[in-house]
C-alpha cells in the first residue's frame, strides 16, 4: 500500500475547506515531532497511521477538530505528550477527542476480558457525548484493518471478529456505507481467504459477461434522462463480496440474485427521483415486488432512495437505485453527511441530527440506562443494537427498529414507557396475536390499551429487549407486593 503523505491529505482537505489548512499543518507537524522514530510493523514511519486516518476522514470531510484529533490520536497513548499539552497547544474540544479516543485503549484491569468490556462500553457509549469520537474511531479501524497483513494470525483474526461484531454493525448504524463495505471484504478476506478469492473471481467474471448489457443501459438511461432535461449522473454501484456472500445462503446461483448488478443514478431533486423511475419504467420492465420507496420512508440509519430491479438488457436483473445528489452523500459517509463544516458546527449539528433520527441512538441509550454491568452491557448491545434487526410498522406508517425475536410488548415499550405499560393485547396484520408472539420484518402491529393480566401471559424470557424486560419485571413485582 502506498504511504500516506501531509501534502496528499492537505489536498483533500482543500477539496472542501480551505480555510482551516494553517491549523491543520500545525496538528500534523506537532505529531509527527512527537511520533518521531516511531515505526509500524509495516517499517514504515509511525505518522503514516495518524495521517492515513485524517486522509479517510477529510474524505468524510470532517471538520477541522476532528481532522486534527486524527492526526493527534495516539500522541497521549504512544508519546509522552498530556491532554493538558494538548488543550494548550490546540483547544479543548480536540483535547477531548483525543482523550475519548485513547481511553478506549488504555485501562488496566485484572482480566482481559474485563479489560476489553469496559473499552467497548467505553466506545459504544461514546457516541452519546460526540459522535465524532466513534468516527475517528472508525477511520483509525479502518486502516488498521487495512495494514493487518503486518500483524500476526492471532491479531487478524481477533481484529477481524471484533471489526466484524462491532465496527460493521456501527457503520451501518450511521449509514456509513462505504466504510462499511470496505470493511466487510477486509473481514472476509482474513476470516476465509479462500472463499472471499474465489467469489470475487466469480463475481469479477458475471460482471464483465454482463459489462455491455450496463454499460449500454447507462447510455439509454443518460440519454433518455437527458432528453428530459434531467440532470443525471449513472454509476455502477458495487456490493461487497461478503453480502453477496451472505445472500448465497439464501439464493443457490450469482444469477439469483437480483442486485448484483446495481446502477445509481442521482440527479438534482425529490421530483426528478419520482420522474426518472417513471422513465425507467417505461424503458425496462421492472420486477414484481422489488420496488421500494426509502425516499418517502427513509430507513433507520437515514438512508434514502427508490429501489427497482428491472429486467435490463440481455435479460440481465439490474438494481436501479434513484436519489439526490444530498441523499447521496448521505448514503456515502453516512452520519457525517450532515456535518455542517463551513459553519464550524459540524459536531453539534450531527449529535442533534444523531439524536433525532437515528433509532440505534435511543436503543443504546436506554440500555446505557438500564445496565450497569459492563460486561452484561456489552452482551445486551451486541444482542439488540449490534445484531441482526427487524423492522416494525406502527397503525402511522412508522418504522420501528427491533432486535430479532422481539415480541409486541417489546415494540410497544421501544415506542414508549406508556404505550408498554398500557398495553393488553395486540394485533399484527389485523389479527389478535398472544403477547408471546414472534414479530416478523416489516408487519404492522396495533396496540390495544386496558388492564394487562401478568402472571398469566408473559414469560419474561420470550421478552427480547432488555427496556421490555426491565419493565415487565417491575409490574410482576408490583403485583405481587
Ligand atoms: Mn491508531
Amino acid at each position: 500500500m502506498e504511504t500516506m503523505t501531509f501534502e496528499k491529505l492537505i489536498n483533500k482537505v482543500k477539496e472542501y475547506n480551505e480555510c482551516e489548512i494553517e491549523y491543520i499543518t500545525k496538528a500534523y507537524n506537532f505529531a509527527s515531532k512527537h511520533h518521531e522514530g516511531q515505526v509500524r510493523k509495516s517499517g514504515e514511519p509511525y505518522i503514516s497511521h495518524p495521517l492515513a486516518v485524517a486522509y479517510i476522514l477529510a474524505s468524510m470531510k470532517a471538520d477541522r477538530d476532528t481532522l486534527c484529533a486524527g492526526l493527534l490520536h495516539d500522541v497521549v497513548e504512544d508519546t509522552d505528550v498530556t491532554l493538558d499539552d494538548l488543550r494548550f497547544e490546540f483547544n479543548d474540544n480536540i483535547a477531548k477527542l483525543v482523550d475519548g479516543v485513547t481511553k478506549m485503549s488504555k485501562i488496566n484491569f485484572n482480566s482481559k476480558q474485563e479489560m476489553e468490556d469496559a473499552n467497548t462500553r467505553k466506545l459504544l457509549t461514546s457516541i452519546t457525548k460526540d459522535a465524532r469520537i466513534i468516527i475517528i474511531k472508525l477511520a483509525d479501524r479502518l486502516h488498521n484493518m487495512r495494514t493487518l497483513e503486518f500483524k500476526s494470525k492471532n491479531k487478524q483474526i481477533e481484529n477481524s471478529i471484533e471489526t466484524l461484531e462491532i465496527f460493521i454493525p456501527l457503520a451501518n448504524h450511521i449509514g456509513a456505507y462505504n466504510i462499511k463495505r470496505e470493511l466487510e471484504d477486509l473481514v472476509f478476506y482474513y476470516l476465509n481467504q479462500e472463499t472471499y478469492k474465489r467469489l470475487k473471481e466469480e463475481v469479477n467474471d458475471f460482471q464483465k459477461k454482463a459489462e455491455n448489457s450496463t454499460d449500454e443501459m447507462i447510455y439509454t438511461l443518460t440519454k433518455e434522462l437527458y432528453n428530459h432535461e434531467i440532470n443525471s449522473r449513472i454509476e455502477k454501484e458495487m456490493r461487497s463480496i461478503y453480502s453477496i456472500y451472505k445472500d448465497l445462503q439464501e439464493f443457490n446461483k450469482l444469477e439469483d440474485i437480483h442486485n448484483l448488478l446495481s446502477l445509481k443514478i442521482c440527479v438534482d431533486e425529490i421530483k426528478d427521483c419520482y420522474y426518472s423511475l417513471g422513465l425507467v419504467h417505461f424503458k425496462y420492465i421492472p420486477l414484481a415486488n422489488r420496488f421500494k420507496d426509502y425516499i418517502c420512508q427513509p430507513k433507520t440509519n437515514m438512508y434514502q432512495s427508490l429501489h427497482t430491479t428491472v429486467f435490463g438488457n440481455d435479460g440481465y436483473l439490474v438494481q436501479t437505485k434513484i436519489r439526490t445528489n444530498d441523499m447521496d452523500r448521505i448514503a456515502t459517509y453516512g452520519l457525517t453527511g450532515y456535518w455542517d463544516v463551513l459553519k464550524g458546527k459540524a459536531g453539534s449539528e450531527m449529535q442533534k441530527d444523531l439524536n433525532n433520527k437515528f433509532q440505534f441512538y435511543k436503543t443504546l441509550q436506554d440500555i446505557n440506562d438500564l445496565v450497569e454491568n459492563n460486561e452484561e452491557f456489552v452482551e445486551v448491545v451486541k444482542n439488540e443494537v449490534l445484531n441482526k434487526n427487524i423492522y416494525i410498522y406502527t397503525t402511522t406508517g412508522l418504522i420501528i427498529e427491533l432486535p430479532y425475536g422481539s415480541t409486541p410488548l417489546d415494540f410497544a415499550y421501544k415506542i414508549g414507557l406508556e404505550y408498554g405499560k398500557n398495553a393488553c393485547a395486540f394485533m399484527v396484520d389485523g389479527e389478535l396475536v398472544p403477547l408471546n408472539y414472534k414479530l416478523k420484518n416489516n408487519q404492522i402491529v396495533k396496540i390495544i390499551e386496558g388492564p394487562k393480566k401478568i402472571d398469566e401471559t408473559i414469560d419474561i424470557n420470550q421478552i427480547a429487549t432488555t427496556k421490555a424486560k426491565t419493565y415487565v419485571k417491575k409490574l410482576t413485582n408490583t403485583n405481587e407486593n
